[in-house]
């Protein structure tokens, strides 16, 4: 009997589609994406897509970008519940409001919002960008940063600036225990430790390395050292161990105790083998952008685009 992955990959020759799937969705689906990548990777590649229909699997945003970058195609994501507490914390009308007090700065967003706050602002850029971003701007220039404070005020160490920061954060980059970690890293010390900068000052205060995911998987490749402590989602881990089979790496502990003991983004796990086979089938959920605001993000998605080069 065919298998669920078998019927999906004929499906999908037969619909002349792709699937693009970010670093932090199930082993499964990474297996049978044509793309794995962090949210630069993936707004690249989906800009380059030539078939006729992109399944997202990734969490709402993503797709919502995507399909800003390649409005002709119909961009599909398995589970429409899949958002990100990060998107949330910035309400569009709310932004609104804190920028129009602000009228003399520039909005940098991380990709992590919704088209509506992208919209808004003048440039997006990712974690692998943002200090490019942040460092394209003329000093004299003030600078809004949302919706992630933890990254903005990475950057602003990083920089030198004093960009204001949105008051929003991810749930699962918050959710790391530093005194767990501490006590891993006492089991072991010849580990090193690396994360994401949407993770809290305290734990980008333990850490050798500090990048994207796709920064994390190149150190961790380069870098002299066998063991890792990784603080970011779990999911990066199948990837990560794939371009490093005879490293061992270790999830960076959360707060809560659970099965695995490490941090899962509960949005990206919403989609399985099975709603991606049932997305594709029936060409639904599709992500659909307004014109209005279409036209307004798209925008500075290009900037960013134009600066990563
Ligand atoms: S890991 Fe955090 S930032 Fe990423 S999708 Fe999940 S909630 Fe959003």
């Amino acid at each position: 009997m065919e298998s669920l992955k078998e019927k999906i990959l004929q499906l999908k020759k037969e619909k002349n589609a792709v699937i693009l799937a970010h670093y932090y969705q199930q082993p499964e689906i990474q297996e049978i994406a044509d793309y794995v990548g962090d949210s630069l990777g993936l707004s690249q590649e989906a800009k380059k897509v030539n078939a006729d229909i992109i399944v997202f699997a990734g969490v709402h945003f993503m797709a919502e970008t995507a399909k800003l970058l390649n409005p002709k195609k119909k961009v599909l994501l398995p589970d429409l519940e899949a958002g990100c507490s990060l998107a949330e914390s910035c309400p569009p009308d709310i932004f609104k409001k804190f920028i129009d007090a602000h009228p003399h700065h520039i909005v940098i967003t991380y990709v992590n919002c919704s088209a509506e706050i992208k919209a808004l602002s003048h440039i997006v850029c990712t974690s692998s960008n943002a200090e490019k971003i942040v460092n394209s701007v003329p000093e004299n220039i003030p600078i809004i940063f949302a919706p992630d404070k933890n990254l903005g005020n990475y950057i602003n160490q990083k920089t030198g600036r004093k960009m204001l920061l949105w008051d929003g954060s991810c749930v699962v980059h918050e959710a790391f225990s530093l005194e767990k970690l501490i006590a891993l890293y006492k089991e072991h010390p010849d580990a090193g430790i690396i994360a994401h900068p949407e993770s809290e000052n305290h734990i980008l205060e333990t850490a050798s390395y500090i990048g994207s995911t796709s920064g994390m998987i190149d150190y961790v490749k380069r870098s002299p050292k066998t063991k890792f402590i990784v603080a970011t989602e779990a999911g990066i881990l199948y990837k990560m161990q794939e371009a490093v089979p005879d490293k061992i790496l270790i999830p960076a502990p959360a707060l809560e105790d659970n099965t695995c003991a490490c941090s899962e983004c509960a949005y990206m796990k919403l989609n399985t083998l099975r709603k991606v086979y049932d997305c594709l089938l029936h060409e639904s959920p599709e992500i659909k952008v307004p014109k209005k605001i279409a036209d307004k993000a798209i925008i500075p998605i290009q900037r960013m685009l134009e600066l990563s080069k």
